[in-house]
């Protein structure tokens, strides 16, 4: 395992650097039963997540190719490309 060493990885969403912050995605969500992970930027994961149900990430977005196909993430991905690898725009969460 070689979790420290960031050098060379590149988010599996938008193709760019991989900077923090940066989260770990489950392939199959985790609540399902999913045990394989990627490493992508957070506000490319809090995409996939505002687009895509957990029940649509395990039976029809299993793989990073349908994920980006999804228009709404294709066009995320265009848009976020020009963004500095490090950007996040906070969103406020609230408090339980
Ligand atoms: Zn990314
Ligand atoms: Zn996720």
């Amino acid at each position: 395992m070689n979790n420290g060493n960031l050098n060379n990885k590149i988010c599996l969403i938008c193709r760019r650097k991989l900077e923090q912050p940066f989260d770990k995605h489950h392939i199959i969500p985790k609540s399902k039963g999913g045990k394989k992970t990627i490493l992508i930027h957070r506000i490319c994961h809090s995409k996939i997540h505002s687009v895509l149900t957990e029940n649509q990430l395990k039976n029809n977005y299993n793989t990073v190719e349908k994920i980006v196909s999804v228009p709404e993430i294709n066009e995320f991905i265009k848009w976020v490309s020009n963004k500095p690898p490090g950007f996040y725009k906070r969103t406020k969460r609230k408090r339980n």
